[in-house]
């Protein structure tokens, strides 16, 4: 039972909710917009807190749209002996799984084991039956350990010269931009305001207390004030950024590594299922087919460059095809395969002396003494944890503050916008369904094109399709679905522009490059005549995505 107002994240609505923001006081403010910060801003909502969260950018924008894309259990902190953080992680799969089967999805993995590689026959077997009780797997998706020949069925590309077996288990995955916004219309709907666009710029304080923050919403230009009992700083990369604003960086710090990702079309890589393998450097990367591509990452280095815009840089690309190539020998990849790619920053917490693969994954809260609360560290995987040891804190305060009385956080048992199905398998009998309604198989609307939108809106599919009869009917079908999705993004979705549409709402720009030019005009005049640009906002709206087009495939 949902308490609060249910509201939507309406672009169009952008006006009123800055207003409303400006004016009401709130029990929590959280500064972020990324899978931290949704996850804090549903557990907060859903427990009965009357809830505000700002995002400087759009949300998910910053590392929750540039991850490896996996819900996984990170079967390489076994091997560095984090067994808590492997449980909880491992656990954590299988509640967004029930909770949102539509985007967290299980995948075979393959882990090849190599003369000479991190793992070897018997201690590969030992760690995945671990992964699998620690993780609490089902019987029936627990590893299964390969002999060689068998490895090779799996996988014929794999180098044999140096193969001795494999193990195939189980991950999950997803996709990062459309969790956090899944999270963070679940938590609109429990009665949270959140906006994208709108900047924390400083802090407000009371005899020295932080009562709110200085606000810009980059949009219209607005100024506003918003006031909150409490802060929760959930700024991922740019954590410290505030912590200094708010004056209490002391103790620990962050650390930034940095990984990249690079995609290549399917057919140049076409892999059977996801494999996880060695590098002569003895890391381990991951090579993931999805739809029509496939993408491989993730590098991991030290990063100390600006963190708003951190790029893939040749050296990048070169180690991974590298890689690649090692481990699948007649592929021979080039640059020039390469037909997107994506940077992101991991906000890790800095311990002395350590490298960026031996830091840890695991999230520290830091308390301000003007009681900014921040959080920082962590994985896509734990956010709903990390999130409820957060609102723990908040919660505890503020009822020992205020005399109020909370509940206690139910979020395992909150299914995610879009992720209703009746029982477990229910997502293929819902596609089978919609393929059957008469209005949409009158429009002549194939199988791929069902599964593809059901895998982003889950049972928000229809309302989806339901805005078909407002597109151009001139246009090609794949351009009406295009322009019905840019409708449901903005009035559901809080899309503003078109790389909220084509990078993070849909993850064209990552696995679907080549189609974005077909889909442009359609997903372009829809944008246009919805939020009212001019001709002049148009151009400008056209640059800047153009520009982060290109960058996808240009590497220093
Ligand atoms: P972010 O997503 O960066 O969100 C912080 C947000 O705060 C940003 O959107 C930013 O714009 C906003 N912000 C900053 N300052 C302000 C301000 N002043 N006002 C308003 N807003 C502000 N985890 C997994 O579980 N599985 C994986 O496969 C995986 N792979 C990874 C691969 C890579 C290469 C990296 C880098 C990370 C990976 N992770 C993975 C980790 C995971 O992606 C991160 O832990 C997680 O996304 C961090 O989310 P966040 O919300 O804390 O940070």
């Amino acid at each position: 039972m949902k308490s609060g107002i249910s509201k939507s994240l309406n672009s169009l609505q952008r006006k009123s909710l800055l207003a409303r923001m400006g004016s009401e006081p709130y029990d929590l403010l959280v500064i972020g917009g990324g899978i931290t910060g949704a996850g804090v801003a549903l557990d907060a909502a859903s427990r009965g807190l009357k809830v505000a969260l700002i995002e400087k950018r759009d949300f998910g924008s910053g590392t929750s749209s540039k991850s490896t894309k996996l819900i996984h259990g990170g079967l390489r902190y076994l091997k560095q002996l984090e067994i808590a953080l492997v449980r909880e992680v491992g656990r954590e799969r299988t509640i967004l799984h029930r909770n949102a089967p539509h985007i967290v999805i299980p995948e075979n993995m393959l882990l090849p084991i190599v003369a000479n590689g991190s793992l070897g026959k018997r201690s590969t077997s030992i760690g995945l039956y671990a992964y699998d009780m620690l993780a609490g797997v089902r019987r029936k998706e627990r590893r299964v350990m390969l002999s060689l020949q068998e490895t090779l069925q799996y996988e014929p590309l794999l180098r044999k010269e140096i193969l001795l077996g494999g193990g195939l288990y189980k991950e999950y995955r997803t996709d990062d931009a459309r969790l956090t916004i899944e999270v963070m219309k679940t938590a609109a709907q429990y009665g949270a305001d959140a906006m994208n666009y709108v900047a924390a710029n400083n802090f407000i304080y009371e005899n020295n207390v932080a009562i709110g923050v200085e606000a810009t919403d980059s949009i219209s230009g607005q100024q506003l004030q918003i006031g909150a009992k409490k802060i929760v700083n959930a700024a991922g990369p740019w954590v410290d950024e505030l912590r200094a604003k708010d004056n209490s960086l002391k103790g620990k710090k962050l650390h930034l590594t940095k990984g990249v990702h690079i995609v290549v079309p399917f057919q140049r890589l076409p892999l059977q299922q996801a494999v996880y393998f060695d590098v002569a450097d003895k890391r381990m990367v991951f090579a993931i087919p999805r739809g029509k591509s496939t993408y491989i990452g993730t590098t991991d280095t030290n990063y100390k460059g600006e963190i708003d815009h951190p790029t893939t840089t040749r050296a990048d690309v070169d180690y991974l095809l590298k890689a690649t190539n090692y481990m699948f020998p007649s592929i021979h990849l080039s640059i020039e395969d390469v037909t997107s790619s994506w940077a992101g920053l991991r906000p890790l917490i800095h311990e002395e002396g350590k490298g960026p693969s031996e830091l840890s994954r695991k999230d520290e809260i830091f308390y301000s003494p003007s009681g900014v609360i921040s959080i920082a560290g962590g994985k896509l995987t734990g956010f709903r944890k990390m999130a409820e040891r957060t609102v723990d804190v908040v919660v505890k305060q503020l009822e020992e503050e205020q005399n109020r009385k909370f509940r206690e956080c139910f979020t395992d048992n909150i299914v995610l916008s879009g992720g209703g199905f009746d029982y477990d398998d229910a997502i293929h009998s819902y596609i089978n369904r919609i393929k059957i309604q008469q209005q949409f198989a009158a429009l002549g609307i194939s199988t791929e094109q069902v599964i593809d939108l059901v895998y982003k809106y889950g049972t928000n599919t229809t309302s989806v399709l339901d805005l078909l009869p407002q597109t151009n009917t001139q246009d090609s079908l794949d351009m009406r679905i295009a322009a019905a999705e840019v409708m449901y993004g903005i009035e559901h979705e809080m899309v503003t522009n078109l790389s909220d549409f084509f990078t993070r709402r849909t993850g064209m720009l990552y696995f679907e490059r080549n189609n974005i030019e077909q889909l442009f005009p359609a997903v372009e005049e829809k944008l246009a005549l919805m939020l009212g640009w001019t001709e002049a906002q148009r151009d400008e709206q056209e640059q800047v995505f153009r520009l982060e087009y290109l960058q996808a495939v240009s590497f220093e």
